[in-house]
């Protein structure tokens, strides 16, 4: 393993969750990290990995209350850093994928602070993955995009060209877009998406509490609501999800309908 040198400031992919999806690097850093400055969806039993003796920050939301800024995190990270301590930036999936690592990344750069990045596996292919969900399959797909469902200010993003996403990408993995839900699935239908097309939202994937919820464009929104799983959670739309049928493995993550089945209906597998 590279050596991690004191003074510097390693930014790490903890992976969705399951400890065993950590990388070698990202294990060796927890090992040797002075300090730890971690986000919400980081979890715990990743944490339990470093020594008792590292000090841990938490800069993540909790309780409502608002996260710190981003300026604020890379001033304590080169703080941190010119204190001569190995400072861990452990970040939930991967660093570069809707985790804001790169302006992290950009202000240590600046800063003039050695730093190394070391990848993570990201929600929207390890949650897919322990979902019986693969991201392409030969059959079905030779692109997919990953999107965020949201902006800066809590919409839907205006910066992308839905018709254009439509038609170009068969798979679209949807991050931060649970609160959209219902928006995300009209809007794709409106751009010429099938509303019987196959769609499966994983929430807490890795982790003891994942559940998955499947349905259509039409239906989905609906079934979340009736299902009562919440974020995080990752959308994957797209016929790879007809796969989850014969490649689920992990055992009792597929939620229950909270509603009723209709009288005389019995409830689909
Ligand atoms: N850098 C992270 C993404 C951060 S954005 C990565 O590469 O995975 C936060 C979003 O990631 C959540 O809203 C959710 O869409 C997704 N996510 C993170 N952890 C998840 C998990 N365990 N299960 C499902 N989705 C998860």
């Amino acid at each position: 393993m590279p050596p991690f040198a004191p003074g510097s400031v390693w930014l790490v992919g903890a992976g969705p969750g399951d400890p065993g999806l950590l990388t070698l690097a990202a294990a060796h850093a927890l090992a040797h990290a002075d300090a730890i400055v971690y986000d919400a969806l980081v979890d715990d039993s990743v944490l339990a990995l470093a020594p008792a003796t590292a000090v841990r920050e938490f800069v993540g939301k909790r309780g409502g209350r608002p996260s710190p800024r981003q300026s604020e995190i890379t001033a304590r990270l080169v703080a941190l850093a010119g204190q001569g301590l190995r400072v861990l930036r452990l970040k939930g999936g991967d660093p570069f994928v809707f985790g804001r690592g790169a302006e992290e990344a950009l202000a240590l750069a600046a800063a003039g602070i050695p730093f190394r990045i070391v990848p993570g596996v990201t929600a929207g292919i390890g949650g897919l993955a322990y979902a019986g969900i693969p991201a392409t399959s030969r059959d079905t797909n030779s692109a997919v995009a990953f999107v965020t469902g949201h902006d800066a200010s809590g919409g839907l993003p205006d910066d992308i060209d839905w018709p254009a996403l439509a038609r170009g990408a068969p798979v679209i993995v949807l991050y931060m877009a649970m609160r959209q839900l219902a928006a995300l699935t009209a809007v794709l239908t409106e751009a010429g998406r099938r509303p019987d097309e196959p769609v499966a939202v994983v929430s807490r994937a890795t982790t003891a509490g994942q559940r998955v919820v499947q349905g259509t464009l039409a239906t989905i929104a609906d079934r979340v609501r009736a299902a009562g799983v919440g974020a995080p959670a990752v959308i994957v739309v797209g016929e790879v999800v007809r796969l989850r049928d014969r490649l689920a493995w992990v055992p009792g993550d597929v939620a229950p309908a909270l509603d009723p089945p209709p009288d005389g209906a019995t409830s689909e597998a």
